[in-house]
């Protein structure tokens, strides 16, 4: 991959990563006035707790492309970024637009999700 490629990907995933921490952060602040809430009021705690099991479900699935995300900088500083983690190909620039942290090129991932079920 050529270099002003690379660093077009290491953008949005700067951009991406900076983002999510934000979300989280946000999440947290809202954990922390829920906890406020319960010494109040029982009734609006009960409701709260329900929008929170979808937030934390939200912010679990952001974590975890938080860690993709890290991942692949580290990647992009080791050089080995845009390189399947299986076989070595290249993911391919249209697959990395779509995803920027995607692992492994589209036959790999194929392969992963039918033996994952
Ligand atoms: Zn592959």
């Amino acid at each position: 991959m050529h270099a002003n490629e690379i660093k077009y990907f290491e953008e949005i995933l700067r951009t991406r990563r900076a983002q999510i921490i934000q979300n989280i952060t946000s999440v947290e602040a809202e954990l922390v006035q829920l906890q406020q809430m319960e010494l109040n009021d029982e009734g609006d705690y009960a409701a709260a707790s329900n929008d929170n099991i979808v937030e934390n479900a939200i912010g679990m699935q952001q974590e975890q492309e938080l860690r993709e995300i890290e991942e692949a900088l580290v990647r992009i500083g080791d050089g080995s970024y845009g390189s399947c983690e299986m076989c070595d190909d290249d993911i391919g620039i249209h697959r990395l637009k779509v995803k920027p942290h995607a692992r492994y090129c589209i036959v790999c991932r194929e392969i992963i999700e039918k033996n994952r079920q």
